[in-house]
């Protein structure tokens, strides 16, 4: 079995959580198809945001619960900048786990690349990737096929095959090898494996030759999302998976504070 976790969901301390967003009903959700174990990760993007407080009560409803579900509480993190996390580490230790994001781009906070390319996009990832690792994420969101912005420089529309052959996979390779060292897992959202598949299938590869663990999410930010939208899309997921090759190895087991150490 392969989709028993789900690490990236929010609730509606988030900016676009639905009011239902609560983690009572995303544990219920969660429990309903049988996951064992929820990361709950509501967004901090700006440094001096005020928002770590929130980070506290979602443990303090956490601890409320009486679930076989093992819940983990942390915070999606923007990187703004290559050294500079929306949240000191320090911080970011005091959680279950933290989930760090190298690709928003469509925050006014985060810094953009010299070109609006595919290039630049895909170097610009790489090198707030390689940062975030660096800080200790546990997880690196939505990697490689989520940029944020809709358009490239002159408004035209993103080429995404140009995109996926942008990334330089010998740095990849190396940025695997760090993470595995340091215990980052790199994310899969089987809601994005649609975009270049194949792209994909490499990756996963490649992070098992590196030692490196992949984490499941979905992104969820409203009720219906929490558990991948039930029992038979997680039949059809299980199956893409498998497709692309992932074996039960491959899934991070065990997320020790800032660190997977499966
Ligand atoms: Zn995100
Ligand atoms: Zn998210």
């Amino acid at each position: 079995m392969l989709v028993w976790q789900n690490m990236h969901t929010h609730t509606h301390r988030s900016n676009f959580g639905g009011r239902d967003s609560t983690i009572a009903n995303t544990v219920a959700e969660a429990e309903s198809v049988g996951l064992t174990l929820i990361g709950v990760c509501d967004h901090i993007d700006e440094p001096e945001s005020g928002r770590e407080p929130l980070i506290l009560e979602n443990m303090k409803e956490r601890d409320e619960l009486d679930t076989p579900v093992r819940v983990l509480i942390g915070s999606e993190v923007s990187m703004n900048a290559p050294d500079q996390p929306a949240v000191k580490p320090e911080i970011m230790a005091t959680w279950d786990y933290v989930v760090i994001s190298a690709n928003h781009f469509h925050l006014p906070c985060v810094s953009q690349p010299d070109e609006r390319t595919e290039e630049g996009y895909a170097d610009h990832f790489l090198t707030m990737a390689e940062g975030a690792v660096r800080y200790g994420a546990s997880i690196i969101p939505h990697p490689f096929s989520y940029i944020g912005v809709r358009t490239m420089e002159n408004g035209r529309e993103i080429d995404w095959p140009r995109l996926m052959a942008a990334y330089d996979m010998n740095r990849v390779r190396r940025l695997f090898a760090e993470a595995a060292a340091k215990g980052t897992a790199f994310e899969i959202n089987p809601g994005r494996l649609g975009i270049m598949p194949e792209f994909f299938r490499k990756i996963i590869r490649m992070g098992r030759d590196e030692g490196m663990k992949f984490s499941l999410g979905s992104d969820g930010h409203h009720p219906g999302q929490m558990h991948y939208g039930g029992t038979e899309k997680i039949a059809a997921i299980e199956s893409q998976l498998q497709n692309l090759g992932v074996l039960e190895t491959d899934i991070c087991s065990s997320y020790a504070p800032r660190a997977c150490t499966a």
